[in-house]
């Protein structure tokens, strides 16, 4: 399909990008890399009267690694987030979970903003971001302000961003220990039927900490800090496992889909999680 007509925007700054969207109220939409919002246009389930596309803002792209804390830029595509060096090597989940989004040709375009702020359940970035426990910085305005990521996401394509916001980077500290981020979907190129990204860290021989989120179980990510605890002072046995993946499916709320109905997906969430953990464990 061919979408409704719209006034095209390429502002320089993000000054201009708040400015329009203060003009148009609405009425108006950013565009990151467009390979949600576009397709989401053509369907005619989005109306977009005027379009701000964020391709030629310079303050929103790049990543630094300044001592533990890790900023990346809103504009930074998939493609770029498994290509760089100093990131790989900082927070290997990230190019682990983006190697597992869609293809290459949609990681070239498609961005760590556009996938954070877009509040698609499927998406992989904000389940990622809630177990780093990343805080997600926003421009209106009145100024920036940081929002966690674990307290982002209100329900299905709702967040806490006001219209008149724009998503400029998001921070974390870089993680330490093992992690692992495991995906099962019904192809390549497909989003999640489950998800899980889990960061463990060890001491003496025992887990020390343990975050994990899960993905497209729930209209919204789901870190579950119940599954975390469960495996704290544990040497990750088999028991341990159990309790986690069992915390987890406490906190879980899939619906049925064309992905299967809830007890399959019930039933993936709790095999791609033990998978997660037991890779974690192994890499701590
Ligand atoms: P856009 O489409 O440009 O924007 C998405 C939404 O976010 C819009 O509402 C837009 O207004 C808003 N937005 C964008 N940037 C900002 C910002 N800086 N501030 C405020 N609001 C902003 N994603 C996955 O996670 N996993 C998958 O498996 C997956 N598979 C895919 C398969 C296909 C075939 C396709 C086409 C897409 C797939 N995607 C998947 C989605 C892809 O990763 C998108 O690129 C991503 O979700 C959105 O990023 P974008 O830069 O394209 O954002």
């Amino acid at each position: 399909m061919i979408p409704a007509a719209f006034d095209y925007y390429r502002p320089k700054d993000v000054e201009g990008v708040i400015a329009l969207l203060q003009e148009h109220g609405d009425d108006a939409r950013v565009m990151a890399g467009g390979h949600s919002l576009i397709p989401m246009m053509k369907l005619r389930m989005a109306e977009v009267p005027h379009l701000i596309d964020l391709q030629d803002i310079a303050a929103l792209k790049g990543i630094a690694i300044d001592g533990d804390t890790i900023t990346i830029g809103a504009m930074v595509t998939q493609h770029e987030l498994i290509n760089h060096d100093g990131l790989s090597a900082a927070a290997p989940i990230l190019s682990e979970a983006a190697l597992q989004i869609a293809d290459p040709q949609v990681r070239y375009m498609g961005t760590v903003g556009g996938n954070i702020a877009n509040g698609d359940p499927g998406n992989d970035m904000p389940g990622l971001m809630q177990c780093l426990d990343a805080q997600i910085e926003l421009l209106g305005p009145e100024g920036t302000r940081k929002v966690a990521a674990r307290e982002y996401y209100e329900a299905a394509y709702m967040t806490d961003r006001e219209d008149d916001e724009v998503l400029i980077s998001v921070r974390f500290a870089a993680p330490t220990g093992g992690y692992s981020y495991e995906k099962q979907k019904r192809k390549i190129g497909d989003y999640a039927t489950a998800a899980a990204a889990v960061q463990i860290t060890k001491a003496e021989g025992k887990v020390a900490t343990a975050s994990i989120a899960m993905t497209n179980l729930s209209d919204v990510p789901v870190w579950s800090e119940d599954a975390g605890d469960a495996l704290v002072g544990t040497t990750c046995d088999t028991e341990a496992m159990k309790a986690a993946v069992a915390a987890m499916l406490g906190d879980i709320d899939p619906t049925e889909d064309n992905r299967g109905p809830v007890a399959f997906k019930r039933h993936v969430a709790g095999i791609i999680l033990t998978r997660a953990i037991t890779r974690a464990w192994d890499r701590a």
